[in-house]
Protein backbone atom coordinates (compact mmCIF):
# COMPACT_ATOMS: atom_id res chain seq x y z
CA UNK A 1 0.00 0.00 0.00
CA UNK A 2 1.20 3.87 -0.82
CA UNK A 3 -0.68 6.85 1.05
CA UNK A 4 0.16 10.22 -0.15
CA UNK A 5 -0.44 13.43 2.02
CA UNK A 6 -1.04 16.05 1.27
CA UNK A 7 0.01 18.89 4.16
CA UNK A 8 2.91 18.65 6.35
CA UNK A 9 1.02 20.10 9.59
CA UNK A 10 0.57 18.47 12.97
CA UNK A 11 -2.28 15.61 11.64
CA UNK A 12 -0.25 14.92 8.04
CA UNK A 13 2.98 14.39 10.27
CA UNK A 14 1.66 12.58 12.92
CA UNK A 15 -0.20 9.67 10.09
CA UNK A 16 3.03 9.68 8.31
CA UNK A 17 4.65 9.11 11.12
CA UNK A 18 2.44 6.35 12.44
CA UNK A 19 1.97 4.54 8.90
CA UNK A 20 5.81 4.11 8.79
CA UNK A 21 5.66 2.55 12.24
CA UNK A 22 2.99 -0.09 10.79
CA UNK A 23 5.59 -0.60 7.63
CA UNK A 24 3.25 0.89 5.13
CA UNK A 25 4.69 3.06 1.80
CA UNK A 26 3.95 6.76 2.87
CA UNK A 27 4.86 10.15 1.13
CA UNK A 28 4.42 13.87 2.48
CA UNK A 29 3.57 16.90 0.07
CA UNK A 30 3.67 19.90 1.48
CA UNK A 31 3.89 23.55 -0.05
CA UNK A 32 5.69 25.25 2.25
CA UNK A 33 9.83 25.36 1.85
CA UNK A 34 11.01 23.12 4.96
CA UNK A 35 9.53 22.44 8.47
CA UNK A 36 10.63 25.41 10.22
CA UNK A 37 9.08 27.73 7.37
CA UNK A 38 5.84 27.97 9.04
CA UNK A 39 4.24 30.15 12.06
CA UNK A 40 1.98 29.52 15.01
CA UNK A 41 2.40 29.88 18.69
CA UNK A 42 1.37 27.05 21.16
CA UNK A 43 -0.58 24.08 20.97
CA UNK A 44 -2.30 22.01 23.35
CA UNK A 45 -1.95 18.40 23.63
CA UNK A 46 -4.28 16.60 25.76
CA UNK A 47 -3.72 13.06 27.29
CA UNK A 48 -5.01 11.14 24.41
CA UNK A 49 -2.72 13.08 22.11
CA UNK A 50 0.34 12.98 24.38
CA UNK A 51 -0.35 9.11 24.43
CA UNK A 52 -0.61 8.94 20.96
CA UNK A 53 2.38 10.77 19.65
CA UNK A 54 4.68 8.34 22.24
CA UNK A 55 3.23 5.45 20.28
CA UNK A 56 3.86 6.45 17.07
CA UNK A 57 7.25 8.75 17.56
CA UNK A 58 10.94 7.67 18.03
CA UNK A 59 11.52 7.07 21.50
CA UNK A 60 14.12 9.95 20.87
CA UNK A 61 11.88 12.62 19.17
CA UNK A 62 9.03 11.82 22.39
CA UNK A 63 11.87 12.72 24.84
CA UNK A 64 12.58 16.34 22.97
CA UNK A 65 8.85 16.72 22.81
CA UNK A 66 8.89 16.55 26.20
CA UNK A 67 11.84 18.88 26.54
CA UNK A 68 10.67 21.03 24.37
CA UNK A 69 7.33 21.67 26.97
CA UNK A 70 7.29 23.05 29.94
CA UNK A 71 5.86 21.72 32.77
CA UNK A 72 2.26 20.29 33.35
CA UNK A 73 2.75 22.29 37.00
CA UNK A 74 3.11 25.18 35.20
CA UNK A 75 0.16 25.29 33.41
CA UNK A 76 -2.28 23.17 35.57
CA UNK A 77 -5.21 25.27 34.86
CA UNK A 78 -7.80 27.04 32.71
CA UNK A 79 -8.92 30.28 33.09
CA UNK A 80 -11.67 32.38 32.53
CA UNK A 81 -11.43 35.64 33.02
CA UNK A 82 -13.39 39.29 32.13
CA UNK A 83 -11.39 42.08 30.50
CA UNK A 84 -10.05 43.31 34.19
CA UNK A 85 -8.54 39.68 34.43
CA UNK A 86 -10.94 38.30 37.33
CA UNK A 87 -11.18 35.43 37.52
CA UNK A 88 -15.08 33.95 36.49
CA UNK A 89 -14.48 30.42 36.54
CA UNK A 90 -11.34 27.61 36.52
CA UNK A 91 -11.21 24.23 35.24
CA UNK A 92 -8.08 22.16 36.37
CA UNK A 93 -6.13 19.66 34.19
CA UNK A 94 -5.45 16.78 36.71
CA UNK A 95 -2.07 15.94 37.01
CA UNK A 96 -1.90 12.51 36.92
CA UNK A 97 -3.17 13.34 32.87
CA UNK A 98 -0.52 14.16 30.70
CA UNK A 99 -0.94 17.36 29.12
CA UNK A 100 2.07 19.34 26.44
CA UNK A 101 1.93 22.75 25.49
CA UNK A 102 4.29 23.37 22.84
CA UNK A 103 5.40 25.98 19.90
CA UNK A 104 3.76 24.68 16.86
CA UNK A 105 6.88 25.53 14.74
CA UNK A 106 8.83 23.14 17.10
CA UNK A 107 6.02 20.23 17.22
CA UNK A 108 6.26 20.58 13.38
CA UNK A 109 9.94 20.01 13.39
CA UNK A 110 9.79 17.30 15.35
CA UNK A 111 7.05 15.75 13.97
CA UNK A 112 9.11 15.76 11.18
CA UNK A 113 12.48 14.27 12.17
CA UNK A 114 13.37 10.92 10.93
CA UNK A 115 10.96 11.25 7.70
CA UNK A 116 13.53 13.39 5.40
CA UNK A 117 13.09 10.56 2.58
CA UNK A 118 9.25 10.81 2.55
CA UNK A 119 8.34 14.38 2.50
CA UNK A 120 8.27 16.88 -0.66
CA UNK A 121 8.67 19.95 0.48
CA UNK A 122 7.89 22.94 -1.80
CA UNK A 123 5.13 20.54 -3.25
CA UNK A 124 1.78 22.14 -3.38
CA UNK A 125 -1.40 20.11 -4.40
CA UNK A 126 -3.78 21.63 -7.08
CA UNK A 127 -6.15 19.05 -7.64
CA UNK A 128 -6.50 14.84 -8.23
CA UNK A 129 -8.09 12.00 -9.85
CA UNK A 130 -9.44 8.30 -9.24
CA UNK A 131 -8.86 5.37 -11.37
CA UNK A 132 -11.35 2.44 -12.07
CA UNK A 133 -8.32 0.27 -10.71
CA UNK A 134 -8.74 2.03 -7.55
CA UNK A 135 -5.28 3.85 -7.70
CA UNK A 136 -6.05 7.50 -7.25
CA UNK A 137 -2.94 10.58 -8.83
CA UNK A 138 -2.26 13.86 -7.08
CA UNK A 139 -1.02 16.66 -9.55
CA UNK A 140 0.74 19.47 -8.03
CA UNK A 141 1.45 23.16 -8.71
CA UNK A 142 4.93 22.79 -10.57
CA UNK A 143 3.84 19.83 -13.48
CA UNK A 144 4.98 17.11 -11.25
CA UNK A 145 1.86 14.08 -10.33
CA UNK A 146 2.56 10.86 -7.54
CA UNK A 147 0.26 8.12 -7.52
CA UNK A 148 -1.25 6.05 -4.48
CA UNK A 149 -3.79 3.77 -3.15
CA UNK A 150 -4.68 6.34 -0.80
CA UNK A 151 -5.14 10.06 -0.73
CA UNK A 152 -5.23 11.98 2.35
CA UNK A 153 -5.90 15.96 3.18
CA UNK A 154 -4.07 17.18 5.93
CA UNK A 155 -3.72 20.47 4.21
CA UNK A 156 -5.65 22.25 6.96
CA UNK A 157 -9.03 24.87 7.33
CA UNK A 158 -9.20 26.06 3.54
CA UNK A 159 -8.12 22.15 2.06
CA UNK A 160 -8.41 21.92 -1.48
CA UNK A 161 -8.65 18.32 -1.78
CA UNK A 162 -11.45 17.66 0.87
CA UNK A 163 -13.61 20.89 -0.95
CA UNK A 164 -13.12 19.00 -4.07
CA UNK A 165 -14.02 15.94 -2.16
CA UNK A 166 -17.37 17.66 -0.66
CA UNK A 167 -17.53 19.79 -3.90
CA UNK A 168 -17.75 22.45 -1.59
CA UNK A 169 -15.44 23.93 1.18
CA UNK A 170 -15.82 21.69 4.28
CA UNK A 171 -15.56 25.01 6.37
CA UNK A 172 -16.51 28.77 6.31
CA UNK A 173 -15.05 31.75 8.06
CA UNK A 174 -17.12 32.22 11.31
CA UNK A 175 -16.26 36.11 11.09
CA UNK A 176 -13.50 36.49 13.68
CA UNK A 177 -10.20 36.36 13.69
CA UNK A 178 -6.61 36.74 15.84
CA UNK A 179 -4.13 39.64 16.12
CA UNK A 180 -1.38 37.28 18.06
CA UNK A 181 2.04 37.40 19.18
CA UNK A 182 5.03 36.80 21.71
CA UNK A 183 5.95 39.39 24.12
CA UNK A 184 9.46 38.79 25.57
CA UNK A 185 9.45 38.35 29.20
CA UNK A 186 11.41 40.75 30.27
CA UNK A 187 11.95 41.85 34.20
CA UNK A 188 9.72 45.13 33.87
CA UNK A 189 6.96 42.22 32.09
CA UNK A 190 7.11 39.41 34.73
CA UNK A 191 6.94 41.70 37.64
CA UNK A 192 3.17 43.17 36.26
CA UNK A 193 2.01 39.55 35.20
CA UNK A 194 -1.00 38.17 37.02
CA UNK A 195 -0.51 35.52 39.22
CA UNK A 196 -3.41 33.22 37.75
CA UNK A 197 -0.34 33.17 34.92
CA UNK A 198 1.69 31.29 37.04
CA UNK A 199 -1.02 28.33 36.94
CA UNK A 200 -1.88 28.53 33.87
CA UNK A 201 -3.67 29.51 30.49
CA UNK A 202 -6.25 32.79 31.00
CA UNK A 203 -9.08 32.61 27.97
CA UNK A 204 -10.44 36.35 28.54
CA UNK A 205 -13.91 37.45 27.08
CA UNK A 206 -14.88 41.71 27.51
CA UNK A 207 -17.33 43.86 26.19
CA UNK A 208 -17.55 44.96 22.37
CA UNK A 209 -17.18 41.30 21.04
CA UNK A 210 -13.18 40.80 22.12
CA UNK A 211 -12.18 37.66 23.61
CA UNK A 212 -8.17 37.53 24.59
CA UNK A 213 -5.94 34.65 25.07
CA UNK A 214 -2.62 34.76 27.50
CA UNK A 215 0.07 31.78 28.63
CA UNK A 216 3.27 32.06 30.38
CA UNK A 217 6.02 30.29 28.97
CA UNK A 218 8.52 30.73 31.65
CA UNK A 219 12.25 28.65 31.34
CA UNK A 220 12.79 29.13 34.82
CA UNK A 221 9.28 27.30 35.76
CA UNK A 222 11.37 24.36 34.18
CA UNK A 223 10.40 21.61 31.40
CA UNK A 224 8.71 18.86 31.44
CA UNK A 225 11.97 17.06 30.58
CA UNK A 226 15.48 17.93 30.84
CA UNK A 227 16.21 19.77 27.44
CA UNK A 228 19.67 19.41 28.35
CA UNK A 229 19.50 15.70 27.84
CA UNK A 230 18.97 13.88 23.87
CA UNK A 231 21.80 14.48 21.78
CA UNK A 232 20.66 12.80 18.80
CA UNK A 233 17.37 14.47 18.73
CA UNK A 234 17.59 17.63 20.81
CA UNK A 235 14.54 20.01 21.87
CA UNK A 236 12.96 22.75 20.39
CA UNK A 237 13.58 25.13 22.91
CA UNK A 238 12.57 28.61 23.27
CA UNK A 239 12.77 31.49 25.16
CA UNK A 240 10.84 32.44 28.02
CA UNK A 241 7.63 34.71 26.72
CA UNK A 242 4.13 35.54 27.21
CA UNK A 243 1.78 34.44 24.00
CA UNK A 244 -1.07 36.78 23.62
CA UNK A 245 -3.77 36.69 21.49
CA UNK A 246 -6.62 39.09 20.89
CA UNK A 247 -9.73 37.68 18.80
CA UNK A 248 -12.19 40.25 17.14
CA UNK A 249 -14.60 40.65 14.53
CA UNK A 250 -13.62 40.50 11.34
CA UNK A 251 -14.72 43.81 9.94
CA UNK A 252 -12.10 44.95 12.80
CA UNK A 253 -8.97 43.20 11.95
CA UNK A 254 -5.83 44.45 10.57
CA UNK A 255 -3.92 42.49 7.98
CA UNK A 256 -0.65 42.34 9.82
CA UNK A 257 0.88 41.51 6.06
CA UNK A 258 -0.49 44.29 4.59
CA UNK A 259 -0.16 46.92 7.22
CA UNK A 260 2.69 45.68 8.86
CA UNK A 261 3.25 44.20 12.43
CA UNK A 262 3.51 47.47 14.08
CA UNK A 263 0.44 48.62 12.85
CA UNK A 264 -1.49 44.81 14.17
CA UNK A 265 -0.57 45.74 17.60
CA UNK A 266 -1.31 49.03 17.82
CA UNK A 267 -4.78 48.06 16.48
CA UNK A 268 -4.81 45.42 19.35
CA UNK A 269 -3.84 48.27 22.08
CA UNK A 270 -6.21 50.40 20.50
CA UNK A 271 -9.32 47.29 20.92
CA UNK A 272 -8.22 46.48 24.44
CA UNK A 273 -9.53 49.98 25.61
CA UNK A 274 -11.02 49.58 29.46
CA UNK A 275 -9.44 45.74 29.69
CA UNK A 276 -6.66 45.58 31.97
CA UNK A 277 -4.28 47.96 31.47
CA UNK A 278 -0.83 44.81 31.97
CA UNK A 279 -2.84 43.34 28.57
CA UNK A 280 -2.68 46.08 26.76
CA UNK A 281 1.08 46.50 27.73
CA UNK A 282 1.82 42.93 27.30
CA UNK A 283 0.80 43.77 23.87
CA UNK A 284 2.46 46.64 23.30
CA UNK A 285 5.85 45.05 23.97
CA UNK A 286 5.06 42.20 21.64
CA UNK A 287 8.48 41.62 19.51
CA UNK A 288 7.23 42.49 16.05
CA UNK A 289 8.68 39.21 14.67
CA UNK A 290 6.40 37.05 16.46
CA UNK A 291 2.90 39.30 15.14
CA UNK A 292 0.52 38.33 12.93
CA UNK A 293 -3.03 38.21 12.08
CA UNK A 294 -5.15 35.09 11.09
CA UNK A 295 -8.75 34.01 10.44
CA UNK A 296 -10.80 31.23 12.26
CA UNK A 297 -12.72 28.36 10.14
CA UNK A 298 -15.12 26.20 11.39
CA UNK A 299 -16.97 23.58 10.03
CA UNK A 300 -20.45 22.87 11.40
CA UNK A 301 -20.27 20.13 13.91
CA UNK A 302 -23.93 19.25 13.49
CA UNK A 303 -23.35 18.44 9.96
CA UNK A 304 -22.53 15.51 8.55
CA UNK A 305 -18.35 16.18 8.68
CA UNK A 306 -17.42 13.84 5.60
CA UNK A 307 -19.89 14.29 3.22
CA UNK A 308 -18.88 12.11 0.46
CA UNK A 309 -18.96 8.55 -0.83
CA UNK A 310 -15.80 6.70 1.13
CA UNK A 311 -13.04 5.78 -1.18
CA UNK A 312 -9.39 6.58 -1.67
CA UNK A 313 -9.25 10.08 -0.73
CA UNK A 314 -10.27 10.60 2.48
CA UNK A 315 -8.89 13.86 5.10
CA UNK A 316 -8.08 14.58 8.57
CA UNK A 317 -7.68 17.45 11.12
CA UNK A 318 -9.01 20.54 9.76
CA UNK A 319 -9.39 19.70 6.37
CA UNK A 320 -12.13 17.71 7.28
CA UNK A 321 -13.81 19.79 11.35
CA UNK A 322 -12.16 22.76 10.92
CA UNK A 323 -11.78 25.01 14.50
CA UNK A 324 -10.83 28.18 15.69
CA UNK A 325 -8.09 27.81 18.09
CA UNK A 326 -9.82 28.85 21.13
CA UNK A 327 -10.86 25.43 22.67
CA UNK A 328 -6.90 24.23 22.63
CA UNK A 329 -8.41 21.30 20.52
CA UNK A 330 -7.39 21.31 16.86
CA UNK A 331 -4.22 19.98 16.86
CA UNK A 332 -4.89 16.81 19.54
CA UNK A 333 -7.84 16.11 17.43
CA UNK A 334 -5.96 16.40 13.96
CA UNK A 335 -3.25 14.06 16.34
CA UNK A 336 -6.08 11.31 17.18
CA UNK A 337 -7.52 11.47 13.64
CA UNK A 338 -4.08 10.47 12.09
CA UNK A 339 -4.04 7.72 14.84
CA UNK A 340 -7.20 5.84 14.14
CA UNK A 341 -6.87 6.13 10.14
CA UNK A 342 -3.48 4.43 10.54
CA UNK A 343 -5.42 1.55 13.25
CA UNK A 344 -7.62 1.12 10.08
CA UNK A 345 -4.90 1.11 7.48
CA UNK A 346 -2.72 -1.68 9.12
CA UNK A 347 -5.85 -3.68 9.30
CA UNK A 348 -5.76 -3.31 5.69
CA UNK A 349 -2.15 -3.82 4.81
CA UNK A 350 -2.85 -7.08 6.62
CA UNK A 351 -5.94 -8.41 4.15
CA UNK A 352 -8.03 -7.85 7.28
CA UNK A 353 -9.77 -5.35 4.88
CA UNK A 354 -9.84 -3.42 2.10
CA UNK A 355 -8.83 0.34 1.66
CA UNK A 356 -12.43 1.72 1.41
CA UNK A 357 -13.79 -0.07 3.85
CA UNK A 358 -10.87 1.08 5.91
CA UNK A 359 -11.65 4.75 5.43
CA UNK A 360 -15.44 4.19 5.69
CA UNK A 361 -14.95 3.04 9.49
CA UNK A 362 -12.11 5.90 10.18
CA UNK A 363 -14.78 8.29 8.64
CA UNK A 364 -18.01 6.58 11.09
CA UNK A 365 -15.33 6.99 13.77
CA UNK A 366 -14.12 10.24 13.91
CA UNK A 367 -17.79 11.32 14.53
CA UNK A 368 -17.60 10.14 17.59
CA UNK A 369 -15.25 12.95 18.81
CA UNK A 370 -14.78 15.67 16.22
CA UNK A 371 -17.72 17.25 16.16
CA UNK A 372 -17.74 18.19 19.94
CA UNK A 373 -14.22 18.97 19.68
CA UNK A 374 -15.56 21.89 17.32
CA UNK A 375 -18.55 22.47 19.64
CA UNK A 376 -15.98 22.86 22.68
CA UNK A 377 -13.89 25.57 20.41
CA UNK A 378 -16.55 27.30 19.29
CA UNK A 379 -18.11 27.99 23.03
CA UNK A 380 -15.55 31.24 23.72
CA UNK A 381 -16.22 32.72 20.38
CA UNK A 382 -20.39 32.35 20.73
CA UNK A 383 -19.92 34.16 24.04
CA UNK A 384 -17.53 36.75 22.17
CA UNK A 385 -20.70 37.40 19.83
CA UNK A 386 -23.38 37.73 22.37
CA UNK A 387 -21.14 40.31 24.26
CA UNK A 388 -20.65 42.76 21.07
CA UNK A 389 -24.02 43.17 21.40
CA UNK A 390 -24.05 46.75 23.36
CA UNK A 391 -26.65 45.89 25.98
CA UNK A 392 -24.45 43.03 26.73
CA UNK A 393 -21.40 44.62 26.73
CA UNK A 394 -22.56 46.97 29.52
CA UNK A 395 -24.24 44.03 31.79
CA UNK A 396 -20.55 43.00 31.68
CA UNK A 397 -19.14 45.44 32.75
CA UNK A 398 -21.86 45.85 35.23
CA UNK A 399 -22.38 42.15 36.32
CA UNK A 400 -18.46 40.62 35.85
CA UNK A 401 -17.12 42.49 39.02
CA UNK A 402 -20.07 40.57 40.38
CA UNK A 403 -18.95 37.11 39.12
CA UNK A 404 -15.61 37.66 39.95
CA UNK A 405 -16.52 37.86 43.76
CA UNK A 406 -19.05 35.30 43.97
CA UNK A 407 -15.43 32.90 42.48
CA UNK A 408 -13.53 34.19 45.11
C1 LIG B 1 0.62 29.01 9.69
C2 LIG B 1 -0.28 28.40 10.74
C3 LIG B 1 -0.24 28.88 12.08
C4 LIG B 1 -1.07 28.33 13.04
N1 LIG B 1 -1.00 28.78 14.33
C5 LIG B 1 -1.74 28.21 15.30
C6 LIG B 1 -1.66 28.63 16.68
O1 LIG B 1 -0.87 29.50 17.03
N2 LIG B 1 -2.46 28.04 17.60
C7 LIG B 1 -3.35 27.06 17.25
O2 LIG B 1 -4.05 26.55 18.12
N3 LIG B 1 -3.45 26.63 15.97
C8 LIG B 1 -2.67 27.19 14.99
N4 LIG B 1 -2.77 26.75 13.70
C9 LIG B 1 -3.72 25.69 13.37
C10 LIG B 1 -3.25 24.36 13.87
O3 LIG B 1 -1.96 24.07 13.44
C11 LIG B 1 -4.23 23.34 13.35
O4 LIG B 1 -5.54 23.74 13.70
C12 LIG B 1 -4.04 21.97 13.97
O5 LIG B 1 -2.71 21.69 14.20
C13 LIG B 1 -4.66 20.90 13.06
O6 LIG B 1 -3.63 20.42 12.19
P1 LIG B 1 -3.81 20.02 10.68
O7 LIG B 1 -2.73 19.05 10.40
O8 LIG B 1 -5.20 19.63 10.38
O9 LIG B 1 -3.56 21.36 9.86
P2 LIG B 1 -2.30 22.31 9.83
O10 LIG B 1 -1.39 22.07 10.98
O11 LIG B 1 -2.83 23.65 9.58
O12 LIG B 1 -1.48 21.81 8.52
C14 LIG B 1 -1.93 21.95 7.20
C15 LIG B 1 -0.72 21.89 6.29
O13 LIG B 1 -1.14 21.75 4.93
C16 LIG B 1 -0.31 22.56 4.12
N5 LIG B 1 -1.05 22.85 2.88
C17 LIG B 1 -2.17 23.59 2.74
N6 LIG B 1 -2.56 23.60 1.45
C18 LIG B 1 -1.66 22.83 0.77
C19 LIG B 1 -1.54 22.44 -0.60
N7 LIG B 1 -2.42 22.86 -1.54
N8 LIG B 1 -0.49 21.64 -0.97
C20 LIG B 1 0.40 21.21 -0.04
N9 LIG B 1 0.34 21.55 1.29
C21 LIG B 1 -0.70 22.35 1.68
C22 LIG B 1 -0.07 23.78 4.99
O14 LIG B 1 1.06 24.52 4.55
C23 LIG B 1 0.12 23.16 6.35
O15 LIG B 1 1.47 22.81 6.59
C24 LIG B 1 -1.97 27.29 12.68
C25 LIG B 1 -2.02 26.81 11.37
C26 LIG B 1 -1.17 27.34 10.40
C27 LIG B 1 -1.21 26.79 8.97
Amino acid sequence: MRVVVIGAGIGGLTLAQALRGAGIDVVVHERDARAEATAGYQLHLDDTACAILRRHLPPASFQALLASSPSHAAHRWFFFADHRMRVLAKKEIPLDQEMLLVGRVGLRVLLARGLDDAIRWGSEYVRHETHPDGTVTAHFADGTEDHGDLLVAADGSTSRVTAALAGRPTSAPIGIGGIAGRTPLTPAIRERLPDVLAGGSVLGVGPGGIGTFLTLFDVEAGAALDPGLGADSPAVTESSAVYWGVNVPLDRLPDARKSGPDAAVHAAVALLKGWSPVMRDVVAAADRATVGTFRYHACDPGAHLTPWASGVVTGLGDAVHAMPPTGGRAAATAIRDADLLAEHLAGAVKGRTTIPVAVHEYERGLTAYAGEAVRVSMQPIVWQRRLAHPALSLLTRLATPLAAALHR
